[in-house]
């Protein structure tokens, strides 16, 4: 929803194209996305546009890929096709894994807590999918950083009723995923026969995976993604900025069902 919201304003201004113009197909790992993707929040009355027009799952793109009869492992790899919001990073590509947005988050806060370039940045503490609550006291900076992870609803449940208690510990900073192990099981991913999974952990492949792309990129960490640095510089002015905030951050209310109508906007 974020790259939507960029795409439909940064990239627009950039490139000189009225956002109206612009069709913005997400592909998630996600179904949620479909209905998030049609919430008021996405809506951006400056543009008069969604952030995000249509949302595909991994698993429908997969099949329209193979009804075209691209042979998708036989494609020549290739970079990005423009050159404003292209570059990713290695903490881009965890995000999917749990404990991803965790990482990525604590390689970015250590090197600004301790104000250098840290060669070290791996954080086990908070890889894996054996729990479904992960927890790490880690020493930052100087600083004593609690964490939590959580991954799957009945985990966080786990963990919200502890914190409820009072008698979780006072944490820093809490990632919670929706789905076991996270995006990679996703709702939308491509399915997995139920015979096959008695004999692999799906959750732990496919973080192995994105746990070793991250392994062979030259930029690992969010804040040196030299395209972020320019869209803050040139356009939003700073983290946590009043368009950030605008374009970029949204909430959430209690609420049982979704209204009527909602799906058809
Ligand atoms: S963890 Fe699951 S529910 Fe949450 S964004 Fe990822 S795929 Fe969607």
């Amino acid at each position: 929803m974020m790259e939507g919201a960029i795409i439909k304003t940064y990239y627009a201004q950039h490139k000189n194209i009225d956002p109206k113009d612009i069709f913005v197909v997400s592909v998630m790992p996600c179904t949620a996305k479909k209905t998030e993707s049609t919430r008021d929040e996405m809506y951006n009355p400056a543009t008069g546009c969604r952030d995000v027009d249509a949302v595909l799952t991994t698993r429908e793109i997969a099949r329209m890929i193979k009804q075209a009869g691209i042979d998708f492992t036989k494609l020549p790899d290739e970079g990005p096709d423009q050159d404003l919001m292209g570059e990713y990073t290695g903490a881009a590509v965890i995000f999917g894994a749990t404990g991803g947005v965790m990482e990525a988050a604590l390689r970015t806060v250590a090197d600004i807590l301790e104000g250098k370039d840290l060669p070290s940045f791996e954080y086990q503490a908070v890889r894996g999918v054996d729990a479904g609550v992960k927890e790490a006291e880690l020493e930052i900076g100087g600083l004593k950083i609690r964490i939590a992870v959580a991954h799957s609803t009945a985990a966080a449940r786990k963990l919200l009723d502890a914190i409820r208690a009072g008698t979780a510990p006072e944490y820093h900073f809490i990632e919670i995923m929706g789905c076991s192990g996270g995006c990679v099981c996703g709702g939308g991913q491509p399915q997995v026969h139920a015979q096959d999974l008695m004999d692999i952990d799906l959750r732990s492949l496919r973080a192995k995976a994105l746990y070793e792309e991250d392994n062979l990129m030259d930029v690992r960490k969010s804040h040196k993604n030299e395209d972020v640095e320019t869209l803050y510089k040139d356009f939003l002015g700073e983290p946590n900025g009043h368009l950030s905030h605008e374009l970029l951050h949204t909430k959430y209310q209690r609420r049982e069902i979704y209204p009527d109508g909602i799906l058809e906007k």
